[in-house]
């Protein structure tokens, strides 16, 4: 069993030395709930905060306890702590985290910490409200929550003279104690939510330079997809501007679930030969059913079940009602489209948050605008399309062009360039 360090750490302008050990403390969320699978997701979601971690060169410990995960740091610095946690905000499958004190389970050291913490708290020199929440995951230790509650509020009280707000402090002080030590902490920071990167197994995503799909690969991501990413760029007929753009969308993506991989089809001559089979005004959609027999054979490579495209139904003259019925048409994957019942502008929030929308906002050409016909189907018949993709041999078409795919490994860790 790990003792527990009590000696006082180096002293701080900003936060006063608080007695214990500084560590992170995570909250899952629906993994608590998933019965027998329980132990195979808390162990992909340690393996996923390891990975996340390990960018940061700071070397840590992992205790699955019940229903959080303690992560410590080898060094014990706060600023080390600090770092891990706020690195951890980004993984997925933590509801909160918190960077909270682990102290012995007694009570003078959980009252101790709890005067130290609101010492160091913001809302002290403004005398704002306060209240303890303390709770018990072992139900033996000798001393029941609201008697905790009690008798740290009486401390807090009497060192500080401040009101006591039980619904709306201004500051709340958060006591569990667990089996081996308590764990005291104040505010928290809002973790991804979701379920851990890779529960759920393995998509690729249709990324364009676009605003959409870096949100639409975020959504499924966080339900628990590991992705890969594929891009289609319209060279040799467009500049490489839409890579750099798909490049940094994918970079920015990776901090979810690293390791990710982006593969890069030349498609201009494939858009070429689909004009000159004469689509006329079923271009974009014939482009766009390739794109998807293209993604299937991807997909089959890496052992992907499924494709996810940004499709909001109604946001362009490709995405009404029976062009998305055309769509799945082309391939026997199914097709996830996570953003299919947003607004724009909802999207474009999302899209704010996780830092992809001034990457989207870049200009450049996108494949798909360089030969727009004046007037684009939006009723598309799936016979005219075969048609087209017959004379086109668009099956031979979508293997040639997996076949010559160029492969980038964006990570979230390399410098931007
Ligand atoms: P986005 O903002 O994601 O580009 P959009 O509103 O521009 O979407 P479309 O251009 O019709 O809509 O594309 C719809 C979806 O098709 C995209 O979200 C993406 O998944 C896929 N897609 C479109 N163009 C490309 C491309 N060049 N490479 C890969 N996927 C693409
Ligand atoms: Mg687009």
């Amino acid at each position: 069993m790990p003792t527990l360090e009590t000696a006082t750490h180096p002293q701080n302008a900003e936060r006063p030395a608080v007695v214990g050990e500084p560590c992170v403390l995570l909250k899952l969320g629906e993994i608590v709930l998933k019965g027998k699978n329980r132990e195979l997701f808390e162990r992909r979601l340690q393996n996923n905060i390891r990975a996340a971690v390990k960018g940061l060169g700071i070397k840590i410990n992992i205790w699955q306890r019940e229903g959080v995960i303690v992560v410590r740091t080898e060094s014990g610095e706060l600023a080390d702590v600090d770092a891990v946690a706020r690195r951890l905000t980004d993984v997925m499958g933590i509801v909160w985290v918190h960077r909270a004190w682990r102290v012995a389970k007694d009570v003078d050291a959980t009252v101790q910490a709890a005067l130290d913490l609101v010492a160091q708290h913001p809302a002290l020199a403004r005398k704002g409200a306060f209240a303890i929440r303390a709770r018990r995951r072992d139900k033996r230790f000798p001393i029941t929550s609201s008697d905790l509650n009690a008798l740290v509020g009486a401390k807090v009280k009497e060192r500080y003279d401040l009101p006591v707000n039980l619904k709306h402090p201004d500051l709340a002080v958060f006591i569990e104690v667990d089996q081996r030590e308590v764990f005291v902490f104040t505010d928290g920071m809002p973790g991804a939510g979701g379920l851990p990167v890779g529960m759920s197994g393995r998509a690729l995503v249709l990324m364009s330079g676009g605003i959409d799909s870096p949100v639409a690969a975020y959504r499924m991501m966080r339900r628990g997809l590991r992705v890969d990413f594929l891009h289609f760029s319209g060279m040799p007929f467009t500049g490489p501007e839409s890579i750099y753009k798909a490049y940094a969308l994918v970079r920015e993506l990776d901090k979810f679930q690293g390791g990710s991989r982006l593969f890069v089809s030349a498609f201009g001559k494939a858009q070429q030969q689909i004009k000159s089979s004469g689509a006329d005004r079923l271009q974009i959609i014939a482009q766009r059913r390739l794109m998807l027999k293209t993604a299937e054979v991807v997909a089959h490579d890496l052992g992907g079940a499924a494709l996810i495209t940004g499709d909001s139904l109604g946001q362009v003259s490709s995405q009404t009602m029976q062009n998305i019925t055309a769509l799945d048409d082309a391939v026997d994957l199914p097709i996830l489209r996570p953003l299919i019942g947003m607004d724009k502008t909802e999207i474009m929030a999302e899209a704010r948050k996780i830092h992809t929308l001034s990457i989207s906002e870049l200009p450049d050409e996108d494949c798909c605008t360089v030969l727009t016909p004046r007037r684009a189907e939006t009723r598309a018949k799936i016979d005219d399309l075969r048609q087209i993709e017959k004379r086109l041999d668009a099956g031979e078409l979508a293997e040639q062009l997996a076949a010559g795919l160029q492969e980038h490994r964006p990570s979230y860790g390399d410098p931007t360039t």
